[in-house]
């Protein structure tokens, strides 16, 4: 464990924690410990299998690091490495159900957690229901006797719903039920899963946490009392990550609190900037005061990151694309987190079921990169005036 003492800030922690040079002649950085095969001194060990590492799936040194880091940011218990966002979903959604037992999921879910939900729990005999992201404590008149998981999100995935987790959180509480939360727009840095009542919190670390668009890699940070469960699941499922994947993470870590101080900046003012729009209907984020989840949010969260979404006014399709395809920094792709803008159309009323989405026009979900602001502005302006004349 590296050296801590109390009192000290989340940019501190960023440069410390899960670091041990001493245990690497001084290197500031743990090595890249490639391996699947660890040697026991004697057959008394090899009986007893109680060294600290013994088999390259169940973890390295580059592995632990990484996952004490995270567990410590997020305040949890104690971390274990998953290699995507969506694994470390499906790894925490088998710890806890079996056929038969029931799980609420938000409607505003990452849609390939939706899919996971839809063709694999289904089959294997779990129960879903889907719920209005802004439930809040109503969400005790949904559950069953069987309700063994409460799945948030919050922000939504393009739609930026922001969730009450501590009314939900208490709701599921009194019926037995775990919370998880997928903590990935906030980060561990703006949103503290276990202060605010989530029993498993994860991330996609393959957005900001690695940041930089080089890895894929998901993280599940459990409580103490939950813990076990999340141990053996990872293990039986047999999950484990790439020495270089974990690395890359680790190094993307140290510079998560300024790379998300600037991403913050740039998006809130993109946002404000995009509000004055003739062409924008509406601006989808939770920092803005005018957002329907502001309340939450500032009760809630310590920052805001760098994705939001914007509605357009009506438009055609053609416009939109001629809109996007034209752009020059914003590239179209999945993901988020990395130094670059991004933007995509989304449509989310082919999908919801709990809720209807309602929206004056076309959506689009933007990335804000680490770009200098004005540049990205010029971008933007340039593509509205694309969007106009191909109305
Ligand atoms: C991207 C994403 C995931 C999945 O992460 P992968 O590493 O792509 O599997 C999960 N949740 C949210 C909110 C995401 O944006």
């Amino acid at each position: 464990m590296s050296k801590r003492s109390p009192g000290q800030k989340q940019n501190t922690r960023l440069a410390h924690a899960g670091r041990e040079p001493e245990r690497f002649h001084g290197f500031v950085n743990p090595p890249i410990y490639r391996g699947s095969t660890v040697l026991f001194p004697t057959a008394a060990a090899l009986e007893a299998n109680e060294q600290e590492y013994t088999y390259g799936r169940l973890g390295t040194p580059t592995v632990r690091a990484l996952e004490e880091a995270i567990a410590e940011l997020e305040g949890g218990h104690a971390t274990r490495l998953a290699p995507s966002g969506l694994s470390a979903i499906v790894a925490t959604f088998l710890a806890f159900l079996s056929a038969g037992d029931h799980v609420l999921v938000t409607d505003a879910v990452y849609r390939p957690t939706r899919r996971f939900c839809d063709q694999v729990l289904a089959r294997l005999g779990v129960e879903i229901t889907y719920y209005d992201p802004l439930i809040g404590a109503g969400i005790k008149d949904l559950i069953k006797p069987n309700t063994k998981v409460m799945f948030a999100e919050s922000p939504g995935s393009q739609t930026f719903e922001v969730q009450d987790i501590p009314a939900i959180a208490k709701a599921a509480h009194e019926a037995g039920a775990v919370v998880v939360l997928d903590n990935t727009w906030a980060t561990p840095l703006f949103f503290k899963s276990f202060a605010h009542g989530a029993d498993v919190s994860i991330q996609a670390a393959t957005k900001y946490i690695v940041g930089h668009a080089d890895a894929m890699l998901g993280t599940i940070t459990a409580s103490k009392a939950v813990w076990p469960v999340i141990a053996r699941t990872h293990e039986e499922l047999g999950l484990c990550v790439g020495p270089e994947d974990a690395y890359l993470a680790l190094r993307g870590l140290r510079s998560l609190g300024v790379r998300l101080a600037r991403h913050q900046a740039s998006a809130i003012a993109l946002a404000e900037w995009l509000q004055n729009r003739p062409e924008v209907a509406r601006v989808i984020h939770p920092a803005l005061p005018s957002d329907p989840g502001h309340a939450i949010w500032k009760r809630d969260f310590t920052g805001s990151s760098g994705l939001f979404a914007i509605v357009l006014k009506p438009a055609p399709k053609k416009a939109v694309a001629a809109m996007l395809d034209g752009l020059d920094l914003f590239g179209m792709g999945y993901s988020w987190g990395g130094f670059e803008s991004l933007m995509i159309p989304f449509d989310p009323s082919t999908y919801r079921t709990a809720t209807e989405w309602q929206a004056e026009g076309p959506a689009l979900r933007l990335h804000v990169g680490l770009e200098d602001l004005d540049d990205l502005k010029a971008d933007l302006d340039a593509g509205f005036v694309r969007l106009t004349t191909n109305s």
